[in-house]
């Protein structure tokens, strides 16, 4: 969530700096102001309205494209509420057209805005931690949340579930937002990764990952993108090396080496339904599954690769670490 602060010239109209000492609510406006912007809205309560000698503000803006501007420091007053303004922290949202409904942009913000609110002072939205302006003082605001007290309900279920990391909905739209809340220090490979030229491997982490070298890494990053909000990389051993760093987030999260491949066996020779095992000092794959199948693999303490297949079918493939180490034939 993006907050810009723009706070408004302080004055006895807008922004009257009365001390604002506790905060039991959150209170919920729209601008009734169809198309305005955010900036619009804060330039109004720091120019037009100031002129005009008219008692409004609000704390926070937010924007039809889901933009926020805070006018006024959480501290003090804003004039929004009526006799609110005591104890609450305002928030006005801009709408698009005269029925006061929200784009999904503005209440998704309006929703991340009012949760990060109720974290902060310790309300909970579904008894009393969030407010319409129209609870206070029978006002028709915010409008759509008032024509619509499903809709109002729905948007206090929003903000509880936004608050725990749990998906929620948008009362405007209907739309379910799903944020991943991923710890950016995850990465699902630590200690040594052993790697042989031309093999490639895919590290799951929660922030980006690189190879240290950049363009002249041993590992060379060949793909990536991003489920769930986690991260998944793809690099490919270009170049061996006794030792690189993997960096995530700012720390090294393991070392790779790119070694030659090894492995006991070159050719192999077996019976449909006889199984053969392995040793490798990187991970081995069977070119042709249908011949041979994998049925386990384990790394013993040493770093060596056992790997055991299963002859299922008749003809002869390749066995690869990186390039082809072993020919298999079933007979
Ligand atoms: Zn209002």
């Amino acid at each position: 969530m993006n907050i810009k602060q723009e706070f408004i010239r302080p004055n006895q109209y807008t922004r009257p700096g009365l001390p604002l000492r506790r905060v039991t609510a959150i209170a919920i406006h729209y601008t009734g102001d169809p198309r305005a912007t955010a900036q619009n809205e804060r330039d109004y309560f720091n120019g037009t309205c100031i002129r005009a000698k008219r008692y409004a503000s609000c704390h926070y803006c937010v924007g039809i494209d889901g933009e926020i501007v805070q006018l006024i420091p959480e501290r003090e007053w804003a004039y929004c509420t009526c006799q609110a303004n005591a104890y609450s922290v305002s928030i006005e949202t801009c709408h698009p057209d005269s029925s006061g409904k929200f784009t999904e942009a503005a209440e998704k913000s309006l929703i991340g805005l009012a949760a990060s609110l109720c974290k902060k002072y310790g309300l909970n939205p579904l008894s009393g931690g969030v407010i319409r302006h129209f609870d206070v003082t029978g006002k028709h605001c915010p409008k759509y949340y008032v024509d619509h007290p499903d809709a109002w309900a729905a948007f206090k279920t929003a903000v509880s579930n936004c608050m725990a990391g749990r998906p929620y909905v948008l009362p405007c739209s209907g739309k379910e937002i799903i944020e991943y809340h991923v710890d950016p220090n995850y990465c699902d490979t630590h200690g040594t990764l052993v790697r042989a030229l031309g093999m490639a491997y895919t590290f799951k982490t929660g922030a980006l990952i690189a190879c240290a070298g950049g363009a002249t890494a041993p590992f060379k990053q060949v793909g990536h993108y991003v489920s769930n909000g986690y991260h998944y990389t793809t690099f490919e051993a270009v170049k061996e090396t006794d030792g690189v760093g993997f960096y995530s987030n700012d720390k090294r999260v393991c070392i790779g080496k790119i070694v030659p491949a090894q492995c006991d066996t070159a050719r192999v020779t077996k019976h449909i339904g006889q199984m053969y095992q392995f040793k490798s000092n990187v991970p081995l794959v069977c070119g042709n599954t249908s011949i041979w199948r994998q049925v386990a693999v384990k790394l013993s303490k040493d770093g060596y690769f056992y790997t055991k297949f299963k002859a299922v079918g008749h003809g002869s493939a390749g066995f690869y670490c990186g390039k082809r180490v072993a020919i298999g034939t079933v007979i």
